[in-house]
């Protein structure tokens, strides 16, 4: 097999996987319109991006491009997400992510819109670090933005919130930085309601650790 079948062949189920979670974000609300973007390495080299500016429920396999580290685009004909800045530079900073989401899901967005992190009030958190930290303020899709994304995130935590804006969510795969964004938004609205009713209180940081691991052998995953 020549290296262009070879990326063919590792880029068609991620660009499918891709197109499939953008209407998964819809269906569970975490996002409005064209609103966010989902990406995942293919191979060593390139990644697959979600397409800018379309409608979830239009993109099909083929819509969703496949770019290599320099910008440039190998396969597809969409213009590739506007935060493709923002995606690239978690892959450079981060072996272990495998794939990046960004949406606007609207509770964990009200904690972006006071500048305040989501913290571990309910055990879920422990997907997304020992708390859900705050990247400053920058302008969407620009370098200055991901450069916050990517300080914020730092190498512990799995999620952070885009100041005025929306979140960030990592994982080995789409599926699982799909997972995450999904607890970071629960617990951004458990955290808002109990705020609403009482005085939330907070899960001590060495049993945030202890979830942690503990998530790992969890399920099946054994
Ligand atoms: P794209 O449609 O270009 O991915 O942009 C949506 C977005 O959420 C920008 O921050
Ligand atoms: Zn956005």
């Amino acid at each position: 097999m020549n290296e262009n079948q070879s990326l063919d062949q590792s880029a068609e189920e991620t660009r499918s996987t891709i197109a499939e979670h953008g209407r998964k974000m819809l269906e569970q609300g975490l996002t409005k319109g064209t609103g966010g973007n989902i990406s995942a390495r293919v191979g060593d080299d390139h990644i697959a991006i979600s397409p800018s500016g379309m409608p979830y429920n239009s993109v099909e396999t083929e819509d969703v491009p496949v770019m290599d580290f320099d910008g440039e685009r190998v396969r597809g004909d969409r213009d590739p997400s506007s935060e493709l800045s923002m995606h690239s530079q978690v892959y450079r900073r981060r072996d272990d992510v495998g794939a990046v989401l960004h949406n606007h899901s609207p509770y964990a967005t009200t904690f972006a819109t006071i500048d305040e992190p989501i913290p571990a009030s309910h055990y879920l958190i422990a997907f997304a670090g020992n708390e859900v930290p705050v990247a400053s303020y920058e302008t969407y899709a620009t370098e200055e933005l991901g450069n916050a994304a990517v300080e914020t995130l730092g190498d512990d935590h799995n999620a952070c919130l885009l100041q005025n804006h929306g979140v960030l969510a990592v994982g080995d795969d789409v599926e699982s930085a799909f997972e995450t964004a999904l607890m970071v938004e629960y617990c951004a609205r458990i955290q808002y309601q109990s705020m609403a009713i009482g005085e939330p209180t907070i899960i001590p940081e060495e049993e945030v650790d202890h979830l942690q691991s503990k998530f790992e052998g969890y399920g099946q995953s054994n």
